[in-house]
């Protein structure tokens, strides 16, 4: 039986063109957000109701006193067993939705009903942003639609450096092992996040709070 679909992001592939952020917003069609210069390539600073897919940008020195300057694509996980769907399930198990053959995690407009505190605060990756007017959480939705018709997300399509790897869960699972073996000759903290719990799975070759805070569970 399909496990369903998975993404492998690799990230020392990524270079941080932002082609993926780019293209979320093109096929989405979410508008633009207006930004401040805050001294960081990071733009805009965070998620929100209408950005979905995020490259953070994180520098710092290492304990050798190297620097680092990491990039990180940041989107939902796509969690094998959600705790967003989890926290509202209770309530109304319409309001959040698991496809059946992807595993994508769909946050519906009956998401509405629900507070910060249901859906935000127990996503442990921090992805879902209420949208201030219309009061629907929302995020990155596997780019379903696309899916539907043959194509791949779209952040996928567009990465050109391999990046982002889309398909069938089986042969991410494999990917990414193989890849995280290859990377631990030169950088022994390699390793994939969280890999049995996420639909969306990170390689690093360090560790994965230097990336991001909210890298892994
Ligand atoms: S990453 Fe967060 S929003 Fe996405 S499926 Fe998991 S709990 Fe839900
Ligand atoms: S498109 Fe690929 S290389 Fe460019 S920022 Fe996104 S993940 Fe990195």
């Amino acid at each position: 039986m399909s496990q369903g679909k998975s993404m492998l992001i690799d990230t020392s592939k990524c270079t941080a063109c932002r082609g993926c952020q780019v293209a979320c917003k093109q096929w989405n069609n979410l508008p633009a957000t207006k930004t401040t210069q805050r001294g960081t390539y990071q733009n805009p600073e965070d998620f929100s109701a209408d950005t979905w897919k995020l490259v953070r940008f994180a520098e710092g020195r290492a304990e050798n006193g190297k620097p680092y300057w990491y990039f990180w694509s940041d989107m939902c996980r796509h969690c094998v067993n959600p705790p967003c769907k989890m926290s509202t399930d209770g309530v109304d198990p319409t309001a959040i939705l698991q496809d059946e053959a992807t595993g994508a995690v769909i946050h519906t407009e009956k998401t509405r009903a629900f507070t910060a505190s249901d859906i935000r605060a127990v996503c442990p990756y921090d992805v879902p942003r209420q949208d201030a007017k219309t009061k629907v959480f929302r995020k990155c939705t596997m780019c379903l639609d696309r899916l539907g018709a043959g194509k791949m997300p779209a952040c996928a399509q567009s990465c050109p450096t391999g990046t982002v790897v889309f398909g069938e869960r089986e042969d991410i699972l494999k990917l990414a092992a193989a890849r995280v073996s290859e990377l631990k000759k030169t950088y022994p903290k390699a390793q994939a996040v969280d890999p049995q719990d996420v639909r969306v799975i990170y390689i690093v070759t360090d560790d994965p709070a230097r990336y991001n805070k909210h890298a892994a569970a």
